[in-house]
């Protein structure tokens, strides 16, 4: 897929500023989610309710603007929400580039209309937005709400099947069918044998990362699955040796799962044609 250069640069800026909305509405997501609060009940400041105005949910903007303080009360406003929003504006406008400008996704999208490309853009868009919220509610509560996990399947899924429908490889969606499925069994069976290793959670969400490394290719689902296993192992070993943490504290798996399915996102097909005639696709 290539568009011209201005229109390129047109899209990435236009993805990152849809992030920087986005990565304002993670927040709320994260925050509200665990906690079953609804998503529709209006803003207010934890410390003294004070509805929050437009103008002071600006993203980034508003924070720097506040000079991170709730202007009524002035209690402190967290510096990981417009840090989350400047995260998720950057990662939209890196996704929206990877997608669009360069012939790594090209074997599924290359050949196909730009209405498929815009489509498998969404579905890669939305996975990096659960990607960023369930990474910040494992880490702060050690689940990955169902509430988040089990409609990401149909979204997937829907997404990939109207990207099949406007041209792109239904052999991609095929793949994509078996890489879920492998995922979730591996994991399942990993739960089996090692309860205590792996959360319900954990399975769960594996079925998802599978869904969009199986749609890229063989190899990127088996370095993302295997990168999630390295990124954890070789943090683990990092934080027993520092003694940080002891053999039997639990540390969220998900956040490497969800590290590892971006590697290979992104460095699955190189890793594959490193190992050229390994893999076939
Ligand atoms: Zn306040």
């Amino acid at each position: 897929m290539t568009v011209s250069t201005a229109l390129l640069v047109y899209l990435v800026v236009v993805a990152g500023l849809f992030g920087l909305v986005i990565g304002s509405f993670l927040n709320v997501v994260v925050y509200r989610v665990p906690a079953g609060i609804p998503l529709t009940r209006e803003s207010r400041c934890p410390h003294c309710d004070t509805a929050v105005r437009w103008w002071q949910n600006v993203p980034v903007v508003s924070w720097i603007v506040l000079r991170g303080k709730c202007a009524n009360c002035s209690a402190p406003i967290s510096p990981r929400y417009p840090l989350v929003e400047a995260f998720t504006g950057f990662a939209f406008a890196g996704i929206a580039w990877w997608v669009l400008a360069t012939d790594v996704s090209s074997h599924v999208v290359s050949s196909t209309s730009m209405s498929a490309t815009v489509v498998v853009l969404v579905a890669f868009l939305y996975f990096a937005a659960i990607s960023i919220a369930l990474t910040l509610i494992d880490l702060d509560t050690h689940r990955l709400p169902n509430a988040i996990v089990l409609p990401s399947y149909l979204v997937a899924i829907v997404l990939f099947t109207i990207a099949c429908l406007l041209g792109a490889d239904w052999w991609a969606l095929g793949r994509a069918g078996i890489g879920m499925a492998a995922l979730y069994a591996f994991y399942f069976l990993l739960r089996l044998v090692q309860p205590r290793a792996m959360g319900g959670g954990d399975v769960k969400l594996a079925g998802v990362v599978g869904l969009y490394l199986g749609w890229l290719g063989w190899s990127t689902l088996i370095v993302g699955a295997f990168a999630a296993f390295l990124l954890g192992g070789v943090f683990g070993i990092i934080l027993l040796a520092t003694r940080k943490a002891g053999r039997r504290t639990a540390i969220p798996f998900g956040p490497w799962m969800i590290a590892g399915a971006w590697t290979g996102i992104f460095a699955g097909e190189i890793v594959g044609r490193l190992y050229g005639g390994l893999y076939v696709s």
